[in-house]
């Protein structure tokens, strides 16, 4: 097989695998682990669906034959976008088995990122469910299938559907597959260097970057985080963050619960009144929320639930503030963990045991002994103790470059291999990281991430626009909204709130990237370099009052 993967250089991989941060070990084989361990205990609960791990390492297995007996050969690649269920794990471990990585895409993306993701990855297959939260995802399915002829199957997870030629149903007992293949004849079995699955992240720059995270160098970042943490096989997790993201999948998520024999219970997306009652009805003991997630969780009407067995609650995505760390902590009685990190590899965490302004001012250390970092000014020379600076981080978990995709990765990569995360951070006397800003054009909703300048393209589209540029704007729900602030074409009517929003879900956009604010503007501030004034902007959109117009994600 060609290897496609911008490559840690030799001598620090070498070191990484001498030194053990890097093991010959493969990501389905380290998550079912509790297989051998605990094989009668539950790995997996799915609304009134369960799974012991025993069931669980059995169902991976029929699945891989499952999927060979569809065509899918080793170094094929499987777009996944599939909401968190029973379905995901297995598929995303059967995948991983059969050196087919998925590549995970969220429920939230449409055809314009899909579009991107998929000319970069070239999957051969795509997994979707049907209509959830009546958006119809088979339809996106087809439609993407209709217009890159990579794709030859779909995988499609609902039952009901009627389902056409070169699609094939996928439920997470595969037992009603046609009589499972053995593995194709000479195929040789993955190895751990090689890719295990892609993560598609907005980076610092431009429009959504992949991914290609190895099993030794995503085994490494699981293991890191679960040491900090002390996983073990009496964890109960609640997975509510999507799974197709890092922070809920690895930090240490589905796979490192499950690695330790332990349980995770898979919550419905942004359902606040359905993880209460999970939380109660499962005993559950560890979570990982956004911010956004948390403040929902505590707005919440709790009706008496008995939330005794929750240990912690990890946080993470975007900032928390202090205060909010403390009414959590005293709300829910339990800990409260800020998770700093990113797709590219690096994760910072507060620990258990740290001094209470530790716990509440900052996100704490990086996990992972071999994890570098510097904190450069806007000189690049380094920041002095407690001065703010762009954090740039290099290590076992920390990917070398961004797949297929070099202009990106010369941007976002120096030289030595450091990623610069586009993050201003300050980092005190014991090592503990707070964040403090960022330096690149991102907006921060929920913890998902709008590229200011991909939107901006699609926005500069419209026929009444002359130039355009959005920025966050302060929420307290969301940490933060987009408001679009845009010039007109000479003789052009400015376009309302509404059109504007409809103009872009044509484009595909995702929804949550929609602008909730629209400003229409006689010239836009500069900077000197012919750019648009961010901070200014930035300024400008705080100080607009009012609410969002549109608080709500949804497609219907
Ligand atoms: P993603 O790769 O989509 O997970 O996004 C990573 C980015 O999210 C980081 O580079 C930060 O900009 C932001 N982020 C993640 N966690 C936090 C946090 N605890 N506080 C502030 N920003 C965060």
């Amino acid at each position: 097989m060609p290897v496609e993967e911008p490559a840690v250089c030799r001598e620090r991989a070498e070191e990484y695998r001498r030194r053990g941060w890097w093991r010959p070990e493969l990501l389905d084989e380290m998550a079912l682990l509790g297989a051998r361990t605990r094989p009668h205990a539950c790995a997996l609960v799915d609304g009134e669906r369960r799974m012991s791990h025993a069931q669980l390492a059995a169902g991976v297995t029929r699945a891989a034959a499952y999927l060979r007996s569809l065509g899918i050969r080793r170094g094929d690649r499987v777009l996944v976008q599939l909401p968190n269920s029973l379905e995901l794990a297995v598929l995303l471990l059967a995948l991983c088995r059969m050196g087919a990585p998925a590549v995970l895409a969220s429920p939230v993306l449409r055809s314009h990122e899909l579009d991107r993701i998929t000319s970069i990855t070239e999957p051969t297959a795509v997994a979707a469910p049907g209509i959830v939260d009546g958006f119809d995802y088979l339809n996106l399915a087809r439609a993407l299938r209709s217009r890159h002829p990579s794709i030859a199957l779909l995988l499609i997870t609902d039952r009901t559907r009627q389902l056409q030629q070169g699609e094939a149903v996928f439920d997470s007992e595969c037992g009603h597959s046609p009589e499972p293949a053995p593995a194709a004849c000479g195929e040789e079995p993955a190895s751990p260097s090689e890719t295990a699955l892609y993560l598609h992240s907005s980076g610092t720059t431009g429009p959504a970057k992949l991914m290609a995270r190895t099993h030794e160098d995503y085994g490494c970042l699981i293991r890191a985080t679960s040491e900090v943490l002390g996983v073990s096989s009496d964890w109960v997790y609640l997975a509510v963050p999507q799974l197709t993201q890092t922070f809920a999948l690895s930090n240490p998520g589905l796979l490192g619960v499950l690695a330790a024999g332990g349980t995770v219970v898979i919550a419905p997306a942004n359902r606040t009144p359905e993880a209460l009652r999970l939380i109660e009805r499962e005993g559950v003991t560890h979570t990982s929320t956004s911010p956004t997630g948390l403040r929902q969780l505590l707005a919440a009407d709790r009706m008496g639930r008995d939330l005794s067995t929750l240990r912690v609650v990890q946080v993470g995505g975007a900032i928390l503030q202090s205060h909010e760390v403390r009414a959590a902590t005293h709300a829910l009685d339990c800990h409260v963990q800020q998770v700093y990190g990113m797709s590219e590899g690096m994760v910072s965490l507060t620990r258990l045991d740290d001094p209470p302004h530790v716990l509440t001012h900052a996100q704490g250390r990086p996990v992972g002994a071999g994890t570098e970092i510097r904190i450069t000014t806007g000189s690049g020379i380094s920041a002095a103790p407690g001065e703010s600076g762009e954090l740039l981080t290099r290590g076992p978990s920390v990917i070398p470059g961004y797949f297929r995709d070099p202009p990106a990765t010369r941007q976002a990569f120096t030289e030595d291999g450091f990623y610069r995360t586009g993050d201003l951070v300050r980092q005190d006397e014991s090592g503990n990281l707070a964040v403090v800003g960022r330096i690149k054009n991102l907006i921060n909703w929920s913890a998902l991430k709008i590229c200011a300048e991909e939107l901006e393209a699609l926005a500069g589209i419209h026929p009444a626009v002359a130039d355009c540029a959005a920025v966050g704007k302060p929420h307290d729900i969301y940490g933060e909204t987009v408001c679009l602030f845009l010039t007109l074409r000479p003789g052009q009517d400015p376009p309302l709130l509404e059109e504007m929003r409809s103009f872009l879900k044509e484009e595909g956009i995702a929804v949550y990237k929609l602008p909730q604010r629209m400003e229409v503007l006689d010239t836009l501030p500069m900077v000197g370099n012919g750019k648009a004034d961010r901070a200014a902007l930035r300024s400008l959109a705080a100080s607009l009052a009012g609410r969002a117009a549109h608080p709500d994600t949804g497609d219907r």
